[in-house]
């Protein structure tokens, strides 16, 4: 129903942003802690909490844009505390999509997203790259797409358009639910430009001389404690990147345009044959 919404005034509580992961939650006064921080996936902060509000988050993170791809910008800030993920908004002809957020936008970002055409469907792959998201849902009010199995993580923001493990919100941008990271892991899939935004399916380590040529990949349950994925649960993302034709492979954190799904199969392959590890293969190695 649209324009249907009960309790509007509960949703305009202030926002904090935790310094140790960059989680945002809606909350009357300063949070007493972070869900993401204390779940097993991530860490605590080594001595104290903090949190920020927005606007003490835009005067500490300033944020900038740059066009990777033709139609395709990339949101960051630096300096950031957390964990720091770049938000992507893909440009097509029948509208715009933002997956993931960054940090924080500022107000001069939103307004190059406005320049840009605006911002007509808004998702991310899971809880560590929702960034500001719920930003750009005020400014734009986009539908905003999430698999059900992560609902409980969203409650900064409002999701208008839950899906079970596949969705297409605009043609040729498809998002595909992996889980294995959480639950509702999913990655958005570029038909046009065959790109794979990958949340944290996958991840690089790149050439310090090239930041666009990663030198080794890896996949993983929990990164920062290098905890592997189970067989099932990559024989799941398996099956989702064998079906789709990527070239490049894009997480929150890296734009890697020489990993694309021979290298995801590859390196899945390797752990299926024997026992699953979090740590980083060279794609050199891979490749042979
Ligand atoms: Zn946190
Ligand atoms: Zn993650």
């Amino acid at each position: 129903m649209p324009g249907f919404l009960p309790f509007a005034s509960a949703l305009e509580l202030p926002a904090y942003v935790c310094d140790n992961c960059g989680f945002w939650q809606r909350h009357f006064a300063e949070p007493p802690s972070c869900p993401v921080c204390l779940d097993a996936r991530h860490v605590p902060p080594q001595h104290a909490w903090r949190f920020r509000s927005d606007v003490e988050a835009e005067a500490d993170f300033p944020c900038l844009w740059d066009e990777i791809e033709p139609g395709i910008w990339r949101f960051w800030n630096d300096p950031v505390a957390g964990i720091g993920p770049s938000g992507y908004l893909l440009t097509t002809p029948d509208g715009n999509m933002l997956f993931e957020g960054c940090t924080v936008f500022s107000a001069a970002a939103l307004d190059h997203m406005a320049a840009c055409g605006g911002v007509q469907v808004l998702s991310a792959s899971h809880p560590h790259s929702y960034g500001a998201i719920w930003q750009v849902q005020e400014r734009f009010d986009p539908d905003l797409a999430l698999p059900a199995a992560d609902l409980a993580w969203s409650a900064a923001f409002r999701v208008s358009w839950p899906y079970d493990d596949r969705l297409e919100p605009l043609p040729g941008l498809e998002l595909h639910r992996t889980a294995g990271h959480f639950d509702g892991h999913a990655v958005l899939y570029d038909r046009a430009r065959g790109i794979l935004f990958c949340g944290d399916a996958l991840k690089f380590e790149l050439d310090p001389a090239d930041p666009r040529r990663a030198l080794t990949i890896s996949t993983h349950k929990a990164f920062v404690r290098a905890i592997p994925l189970t067989p099932a649960e990559l024989r799941r993302y398996r099956e989702v990147f064998a079906g789709l034709d990527f070239g490049q492979t894009w997480t929150p954190f890296e734009q890697a345009a020489n990993s694309g799904r021979a290298e995801a199969l590859a390196l899945i392959d390797t752990m299926l044959a024997g026992r699953p590890h979090a740590g980083p293969v060279r794609l050199d190695r891979l490749r042979r």
